[in-house]
């Protein structure tokens, strides 16, 4: 059968052909950065998160960044909504996926918002629900509840994955040997009220304890929702993730906060392999590296702005998950028309950040050289 040639090689070649559509440095590169960063994390991670904050800077600072990106909008208008997927809807498609792609997939909740909505998640894999020495992958959408994008790409990526696997050598490689968890909405009551915060109106981006700031730390100050990712990420021990938002369009890694609170560039223990990372995303996205804002599409948060109590640096520090921040629509609510482009502009970035981490694996145990 010619429309399907690949899905018969072991999964290390499958990968190598997948990987090799990538407009990326070659592997050796990859390798060692990527395993330079996995050796460093425990530790390095760990330092950095354990430090206090720095004497002499007032906490009530961090409050004050914000830029136009931060703002609700006027009025988020029915018409802007038409065509999206209403929150019972997304529910409803959610679990429709699970009924029809029953053998590669998982539907499971991971707490509820503020007002009861379970956070309905999705596994992909061959052997969803079972623990394996595989790699585990979260993409989480909707954070904040005016940025809908997310959420109908991750749905899109789903079916995709379920649509295309044994048929696809990147679709059979990730459902093989990944663990792939998606989060179409971490913030369905904002989208609900159609602003950034939750119902409590928190923005859950600004809710997880900081490694430089005590404001956050009580865990029973925490939101509903950002409680139910902590508890998330201690249990799956995610190696790598991104989060979906809108109003820019660039791939954003750690920090995304300075200990002087300064805007500048602050590079976490392993920046080279996050620059990678985040260079793969905007490499492989269909407009993203052609930025004229951001050099190459990606940036070091702390550099564009610092913010404090944000979702991706919390992972790499507390969930040793290389986190990436992800925005993939200069338009916060782009026509309804318009979500199946944007999904196929993001698709190759999507899948090959996944797949990347399958590559690394492989050639580890082809190797084994530790
Ligand atoms: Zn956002």
């Amino acid at each position: 059968n010619p429309s399907r040639p690949a899905t018969s090689l072991p999964p290390s070649r499958r990968a190598a052909m997948a990987i090799s559509r990538l407009r990326i440095p070659p592997l050796p590169l990859l390798v060692v950065v990527l395993l330079r960063a996995f050796a460093s994390l425990p530790i390095q991670a760990a330092a950095r998160g354990g430090l206090g904050p720095s004497p002499g800077i007032a906490v009530e600072k961090h409050v004050a960044f914000s830029r136009g990106l931060l703002q609700d909008m006027p009025e988020i208008t029915d018409e802007m909504v038409r065509g999206y997927m209403s929150n019972s809807e997304l529910e409803n498609a959610i679990q429709d996926f699970g009924r029809r792609c029953a053998n590669v997939s998982r539907i499971y909740s991971i707490g509820k918002s503020v007002n009861g909505s379970p956070l309905w998640a999705i596994e992909i894999s061959d052997k969803p629900g079972l623990k394996e020495a595989e790699p585990a992958f979260k993409f989480i959408g909707n954070v904040h509840g005016d940025e809908p994008v997310g959420r109908e790409v991750l749905m899109q990526l789903a079916y995709w994955l379920c649509d295309n696997y044994l048929k696809d050598p990147l679709a059979t490689l990730i459902v093989e040997n990944t663990h792939l968890h998606i989060l179409p909405s971490m913030n369905p009551d904002g989208f609900a009220l159609r602003r950034r915060g939750n119902a409590n109106n928190v923005d859950l981006n600004r809710d997880f304890p900081d490694q430089f700031f005590p404001n956050n730390d009580d865990i029973k100050q925490r939101q509903p929702e950002t409680r139910a990712i902590m508890n998330w990420i201690k249990q799956e021990h995610f190696t790598a993730s991104a989060s979906l938002h809108g109003g820019a369009l660039v791939a954003n890694y750690p920090w995304d906060g300075s200990r002087d609170t300064r805007k500048q560039y602050y590079g976490c223990p392993d920046d080279k392999a996050f620059r990678y990372m985040a260079s793969m995303y905007s490499q492989s996205h269909y407009n993203m590296s052609l930025s004229k804002e951001f050099e190459g599409g990606i940036t070091n948060g702390a550099l564009w702005y610092p913010i404090y109590g944000g979702m991706q640096d919390w992972n790499y520090i507390h969930g040793g998950c290389f986190e990436l921040t992800l925005e993939i629509s200069d338009v916060k609510w782009p026509k309804a028309s318009e979500l199946l482009v944007i999904w196929k502009q993001n698709k190759m970035s999507m899948l090959n950040l996944v797949a990347s981490l399958v590559k690394i694996l492989a050639v580890l145990y082809r190797d084994h050289s530790w």
